[in-house]
């Protein structure tokens, strides 16, 4: 088989593929429910609308099709125009859910400080980690068992790579995210405010980016032993029309390390440096304004796409393209 075919033979397998990982039916999270996940916004539909153009933004092409085509985990990653309707989606809640924890972040003005909004946040960006990992835990498992990678022996990933992947995935969601899950489940219920810490930053403008994560706020002379449970930080980048909310939130008992991660906040340059950071090196799913995407040379543009997601670049914490500068914010803690 030549080159091409080969090519034009997987592109047709892997589109085939996604058809039927589309179809996959999830449970709504919630832990007293199970009715059946809808597809809902990971970043809310109004605060994407802001940084959009003719309803179109930029984002990672999350697509399992796509992801199994590239060759190296260190190839660029597909970052592609998408209707907003489209964008940060992840099947998470039943529509009943969905509409009752979310409704004070989704209806009515963000506003800072607000308690109860932060844990909505914060539950929003577990839900949504954890979403991601069970859907390409599900299609790695379906690509593994399908006769499909039969037809090359060279297709990559290899089957011991979706092996390993699998085995990886599994740990992660089994050993942190259910947790994670669980207890931002428990503390939003029961509204427990205190139980969370927070910095919240204003820009007194509209960046052109939004994005919804729960990242690890390890420090680089730490692995993950060091700290059990396992903690996390969640950042959720909201613009609005006039300003744009920087919310970093985490829970009481992982002050010290997600506040020695969030380091040279209280200065505009490292402000910057951070939000960056957080915006192009950490989180997968930022959404990018076109005006701030078309803005760029190719160059910034390429280094983007190689630094979301790589983990050759997670270890180079200064690696973060600036893209977004900061003109001025506020800051406030709790
Ligand atoms: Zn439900």
């Amino acid at each position: 088989m030549g080159i091409r075919e080969y090519e034009a033979r997987k592109v047709r397998i892997l589109s085939r593929m996604q058809k039927k990982y589309d179809q996959i039916e999830f449970d709504c999270l919630h832990p007293a429910c199970n009715r059946t996940a809808i597809r809902s916004h990971g970043q809310s539909r109004q605060h994407l609308l802001t940084i959009s153009e003719a309803g179109m933004v930029y984002a990672l092409d999350h697509r399992y099709s796509r992801v199994a085509m590239r060759d190296s985990a260190e190839d660029p990653l597909p970052i592609v125009k998408q209707a907003v309707r489209k964008a940060s989606t992840f099947r998470g809640f039943c529509g009943m859910h969905d509409h009752e924890l979310f409704l004070n972040i989704e209806e009515g003005p963000i506003v800072v400080g607000n308690g109860k909004q932060v844990l909505s946040l914060l539950l929003r960006s577990v839900a949504y980690e954890y979403s991601r990992q069970r859907y390409a835990l599900t299609c790695d498992r379906l690509f593994l068992n399908s006769r499909e990678l039969a037809f090359s022996p060279n297709w990559s990933p290899a089957v011991f790579e979706i092996e390993d992947l699998i085995e990886d995935r599994s740990a992660v969601l089994e050993l942190y995210l259910e947790r994670r899950l669980a207890v931002a489940c428990r503390i939003h219920e029961q509204g427990m405010v205190s139980a969370v810490n927070y910095v919240w930053c204003t820009i007194p403008e509209n960046i052109g980016v939004s994005c919804c994560a729960a990242i690890s706020p390890l420090v680089e002379d730490s692995s993950p032993d060091t700290f059990l449970p396992e903690p996390w930080l969640s950042v959720n980048i909201v613009p609005t029309p006039d300003v744009t909310h920087f919310i970093a939130s985490w829970l009481c008992e992982f002050d010290t390390v997600c506040r020695i991660s969030l380091q040279g906040i209280e200065s505009r340059k490292g402000f910057e440096r951070l939000l960056n950071r957080i915006a192009f090196l950490d989180c997968e799913d930022t959404c990018i304004s076109p005006r701030v995407w078309d803005r760029i040379s190719s160059e910034e543009r390429l280094e983007v796409q190689l630094a979301v997601r790589a983990p050759m670049y997670r270890e180079l914490f200064d690696r973060a393209p600036l893209v977004i500068k900061i003109p001025a914010y506020r800051i406030e803690e709790a």
